[in-house]
């Protein structure tokens, strides 16, 4: 679903202190669809500016009546605590549809075993993943690693407990607390060789193959992936999601003169200049153009848009596949032109 969306919120669970998960009622007649892992994008107006911000869909396809993101408020962050503190029941939220490509299909018929590790708000996709894997693929054993600072920040806790009761031994739950309440046999950080001990650890029950799916902060993505490839893990078989880019941004190529470029977004046709060193989404904001966005840095790909004529040059490409850019595709917050009169077509 890439289409802009009024939803009304159905309730507010609140999951920890600073964590709540909010239920978005399903159009009768245009449910939004989409897969286990995706997030939505909400557009969010706070003191007077408008802003877009991706939430993973905590919910599950098949599963779940409603559409549910939960939200961890990030200090200081605008909109994370306008949510936070300020959304209720029957309140209305704008969205830009559901995006992502960290996606999880459930195959009924496999025997895998499905590893998922998560630090803190990163859960919020991978509990979507979780529970499809459960429901839907009866035969595949899961494991959960999941990092967090004590018991009480742990989202979902009591949902995962309730899972493990159902789902018995084909759910392996394994909580890692940095900052425990007491001492804990789990307590520390998920560091590269903390995971791949917790990793060998895991019993594989007759599994054939095993898939791994992480999320959580960038230090600990880190980890995960130095751990990953030091097991030797083929990267076909590891699927990450961040919430904050991996790296600095790397230089911006060098544009001399500003070049026009026309947007079509929505039936509308849009044109700005873009100044040397600004990218098409700085300077689309920048007039006063508001395509759809989050991250601003070429992975969440809310932004993406399709080549109709002129050269684009990215910064970041990993955000699209290589068919994608064959395609011609690009995203506008990764994006500067290279040539004068480039038109693009926003998804
Ligand atoms: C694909 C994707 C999925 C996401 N899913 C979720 C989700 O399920 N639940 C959730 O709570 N958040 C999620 N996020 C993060 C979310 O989109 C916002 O970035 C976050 O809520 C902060 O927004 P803000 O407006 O409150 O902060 P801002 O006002 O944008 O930033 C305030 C300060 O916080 C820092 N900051 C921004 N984002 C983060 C972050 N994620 N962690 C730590 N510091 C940050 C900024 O650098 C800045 O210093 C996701 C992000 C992406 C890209």
């Amino acid at each position: 679903m890439n289409k802009p969306l009024t939803l009304k919120v159905a309730s507010i669970e609140r999951e920890t202190d600073d964590a709540v998960t909010i239920h978005l009622k399903q159009p009768m007649l245009r449910k939004v669809r989409y897969s286990a892992g995706q997030y939505l994008t909400l557009e969010v107006e706070v003191d007077g500016v408008k802003g877009c911000r991706a939430y993973s869909i905590s919910s599950t396809p098949g599963l779940d009546k409603t559409l549910s993101i939960t939200v961890k408020r990030v200090a200081g962050g605008k909109v994370s605590n306008q949510l936070v503190q300020q959304l209720s029941a029957g309140d209305v939220v704008q969205t830009l549809g559901t995006h992502g490509r960290f996606t999880f299909a459930p195959q009924p018929g496999s025997r895998r075993h499905i590893v998922l590790l998560a630090a803190g708000s990163g859960i919020t996709p991978i509990f979507s993943i979780l529970k499809s894997a459960l429901h839907f693929e009866p035969d595949s054993q899961v494991s959960l690693i999941y990092g967090n600072r004590n018991t009480g920040s742990v989202i979902f806790r009591d949902k995962l407990e309730q899972l493990q009761r159902t789902f018995g031994e084909r759910l392996k739950l394994v909580h890692v607390l940095s900052q425990p309440e007491a001492p804990a046999a789990q307590g520390g950080r998920l560091t590269q060789q903390r995971l791949v001990e917790l990793l060998r650890a895991l019993p594989d029950s007759g599994a054939q193959t095993r898939e791994y799916y992480s999320c959580g902060p960038g230090g600990m993505m880190d980890e995960v992936t130095a751990a990953l490839t030091s097991m030797g893990i083929a990267a076909e078989s590891v699927h990450q999601e961040r919430f904050t880019p991996a790296k600095a941004a790397a230089v911006a190529p060098v544009s001399e003169a500003p070049k026009r470029v026309q947007l079509l977004m929505q039936g509308q046709e849009f044109s700005f200049m873009v100044p040397s060193g600004q990218t098409l989404l700085e300077a689309a904001l920048a007039s006063g153009v508001t395509p759809p966005f989050s991250c601003r840095a070429g992975f969440c790909t809310a932004c993406v848009c399709t080549r109709l004529a002129g050269d684009v040059r990215m910064r970041e490409d990993h955000g699209l596949s290589t068919a994608e850019l064959n395609m011609g595709q690009a995203l506008l917050c990764v994006g500067y032109p290279l040539t004068d009169n480039v038109r693009l077509q926003v998804h």
